[in-house]
């Protein structure tokens, strides 16, 4: 299988992890041996060895969720799934601090960030097997006599989960959740950079005693065993989570079996603030939304869209807090923004801001790679001047980069901030609760945060529109990502005396 991973070659690797795939009930090394580096971000060293899955390994995973799906977990009851799923929670409390230490090395996010988001997740599994028992069809009084009629509602069957590396466990975990809930059976696929906390997290699984097969894990490149996985003709379902140009060929790929898919995908986030707005709340929200987790993620609210009053005292009040952001090592409780994830983002973010700077943007704030810590630190930065055409206002940049543009009135902001073809996420600030509820309703994305931003909850439907992706995690709507409505229509009467050539 071609990788441009790096190989067990380097010295001194004997003395790091070497992780083995999940397939089935086993821990397996890759069918030809080959393991690659994890490098964590902050040391640019690398700190663990994963299997790079062959295609065999791919179809392996595969069928042992098949044979998982027809066997032990396809005959359990709802509240016999919900069981497991409330013993994967208490396993998940008992691991948080050791899958948040696993998840800082692997993509050197804040360890407060990653502890909060592992703190979080037995919560999602116990909300959804308080679901997997409710998941009824209906009875459908037949419109003609002598039928019965009602819906079974019954899982999609193997499920492909393909994640990103900002928030590994998490994003997994918005689509386990749900799919065992449902009881789908799962072959996840972790990002190439973030191998190492899935496989960890497995080992939760297993110790939770969830059936063999029920949870696999393959890993490696997109480009071989993602692909591999979304073209496979025993995957029923997959949900992705990354960027929107991979979910577009993701999807296409998918399309060629007709398997169902779920998007989620980038977003350029608008922060609409009217001069009516508590400014320091404001302030603080915007902070939270471009410069937490160094801007990776999707909700980041990359574009700050204020009102012309307000324009000066918000970027003053912006500059003041990110000159003061400590830049550090993620797992220092002191530090607040950690580095990026790796090279590729590094250059990715220096290169969008040099740009936005050609194009006329003035840096406000930060503008640089930072030196002084090494590794892969930028800048908190604030580029004002923005206009709506400009690269900056358009393309996701996934990094701790805000662009500001002003408006004059209310018909003005939400044409700026529908202005882009992502609709992931919004916040709005604003005292005024006639127009936070008018705008709320205008504007174009998934989620709205009204005086607040980066909310989520196992209760909360998350999703986008636009390019942002197709469907949602979380919430009651979650679940139905991960079933299929099946219709039975019973005759009643041995003699139904009815034209064999025409319908109905
Ligand atoms: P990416 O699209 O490069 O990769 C995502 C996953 O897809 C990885 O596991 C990768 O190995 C796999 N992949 C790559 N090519 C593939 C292919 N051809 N077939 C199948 N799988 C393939 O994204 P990334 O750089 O890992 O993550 C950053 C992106 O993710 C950003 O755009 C961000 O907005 C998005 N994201 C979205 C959400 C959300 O909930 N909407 C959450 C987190 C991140």
């Amino acid at each position: 299988m071609a990788s441009s991973m790096t190989h067990f070659e380097e010295p001194g690797h004997e003395a790091l992890p070497v992780y083995e795939l999940r397939l089935g009930g086993s821990w397996r090394p890759a069918g030809d041996g080959r393991t690659y580096a994890a490098v964590n971000p902050f040391t640019d060293q690398a700190w663990a060895y994963a299997p790079e899955a062959t295609s065999a390994d791919v179809d392996t995973a595969v069928a042992a969720a098949r044979t998982a799906l027809h066997g032990p977990w396809g005959e359990m009851t709802g509240a016999e799934r919900a069981r497991h799923l409330r013993s994967l929670a208490t396993v998940l409390e008992e691991e948080a601090e050791h899958l948040a230490a696993i998840e800082t090395r692997g993509n050197g996010k804040l360890l407060r960030e990653t502890m909060a988001q592992a703190a979080s997740l037995p919560g999602y599994y116990q909300y959804f097997a308080g679901l997997a028992d409710k998941l009824e069809g209906t009875t459908i009084p037949a419109d003609k006599p002598g039928y019965f009629m009602y819906t079974r509602r019954e899982p999609v069957g193997v499920v492909a989960a393909i994640m990103a590396w900002n928030s590994p466990l998490l994003l997994l975990t918005w689509k386990l959740a749900p799919a065992l809930a449902a009881g789908c059976t799962v072959v996840a696929k972790p990002s190439a950079y973030t191998p190492v906390s899935t496989l960890e997290f497995a080992r939760c699984v297993e110790r939770a005693g969830l059936p063999d097969g029920v949870f696999n894990v393959v890993t490696g490149s997109g480009a071989d065993v993602g692909q591999q996985l979304v073209k496979h003709p025993d995957v029923d379902k997959v949900t992705f989570t990354g960027s929107t140009q991979t979910g577009i060929a993701v999807g296409k790929a998918a399309m060629e079996n007709v398997t169902r898919v779920s998007l989620e995908l980038g977003g350029k986030s608008a922060q609409v603030v009217f001069a009516d707005a508590e400014l320091e709340a404001a302030a603080i929200g915007v902070v939270s939304g471009i410069f937490a987790a160094t801007g990776q993620t999707c909700v980041a609210g990359s574009r700050l869209v204020v009102e012309q009053s307000a324009h000066d005292e918000i970027v003053a009040r912006l500059v003041h807090h990110a000159e003061k952001i400590r830049l550090g090592d993620p797992v220092d409780p002191a530090s607040e923004m950690g580095p990026l994830a790796n090279k590729p983002q590094l250059a990715k973010v220096s290169a969008l801001v040099q740009r936005a700077v050609e194009q006329g943007a003035h840096v406000a704030a930060g503008g640089r790679v930072s030196r002084e810590l090494g590794g892969l630190f930028f800048e908190p930065t604030i580029l004002t001047g923005v206009r709506p055409d400009m690269e900056i206002a358009r393309e996701e940049v996934f990094g701790p980069v805000l662009a500001v543009m002003r408006f004059d009135d209310e018909d003005e902001a939400v044409a700026l901030a529908n202005d882009t073809r992502f609709g992931l996420a919004a916040g709005l600030w604003t005292e005024n609760v006639r127009r936070a509820h008018r705008v709320a309703h205008r504007l174009e994305a998934g989620t709205v945060w009204i005086n607040a931003y980066r909310m989520v909850a196992p209760n909360a439907p998350f999703g986008g529109v636009k390019l942002s992706g197709i469907g949602r995690e979380n919430g009651r709507d979650a679940v139905q990502e991960y079933l299929e409505t099946k219709t039975i229509w019973l005759a009643l009467n041995e003699a139904e005396g009815r034209d064999p050539f025409s319908i109905g």
